[in-house]
């Protein structure tokens, strides 16, 4: 199996890079962003509860959002292998997704972290609030609360990948197509 995760700050485009990735490379895409805000918009009970953290700019709690993903990533015989964005972003869920992935006799095969300076980032998600219709990127302080989560929560997860040795740096700034094409020669060094 190929398994990848993408991994970075809100706007470093890992949504965009996973699904040009997920169709080139035949792989199951999951982002746990989306799989929320479509439970939202069907008005679920899951929905109901995510929607108090996230219109915050908070995480979903690790119980719920783990909880979540172990009913939507099952092996699946007509992919590759799957690619998340937006999962892990906490220690506690890459620990749950090393025992997951245990259970099947698998593993993570890479992390791709997209580098993108902040300044950067909040123009990206200033820009994607006027067509995204997500309610946390309309307001100036939630997106900065995202940005500070992801700074104390999310970003001690690049030294846990690095110490197994999974961890790739992309240079998230440039065109999709480049970016997209280096991540995918870097797939295919290996041997994919
Ligand atoms: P995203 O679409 O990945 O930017 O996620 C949007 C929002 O959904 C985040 O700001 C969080 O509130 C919530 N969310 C998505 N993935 C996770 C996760 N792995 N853990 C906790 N909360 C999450």
């Amino acid at each position: 199996m190929i398994n990848l995760l993408m991994f970075g700050p809100p706007g470093a485009g890992k949504g965009t890079q996973a699904q040009l990735l997920a169709a080139h490379f035949r792989l199951r895409h999951l982002s746990t962003g989306e799989i929320f805000r479509s439970e939202m918009g069907q008005g679920t009970e899951l929905g109901r509860a995510a929607r108090a953290y996230i219109d915050k700019g908070m995480l979903v709690p690790d119980e719920i959002t783990v909880g979540m993903l172990r009913g939507y990533l099952k092996p699946d015989p007509t992919f590759r292998g799957f690619i998340l964005d937006g999962f892990p972003r906490t220690i506690a869920q890459a620990e749950a997704l090393d025992r997951l992935l245990g259970e099947w006799d698998s593993g993570i095969t890479r992390v791709f972290s997209l580098e993108v300076p902040d300044e950067e980032l909040k123009k990206r998600l200033r820009q994607r609030a006027l067509t995204s219709g997500r309610s946390d990127d309309l307001d100036e302080n939630v997106i900065e609360h995202r940005l500070e989560v992801y700074r104390k929560e999310t970003l001690p997860l690049k030294a846990y990948y690095a110490r197994q040795g999974l961890l790739e740096v992309v240079n998230g700034v440039g065109s999709i197509e480049e970016i997209f094409s280096d991540i995918c020669s870097r797939i295919h060094l290996l041997g994919v």
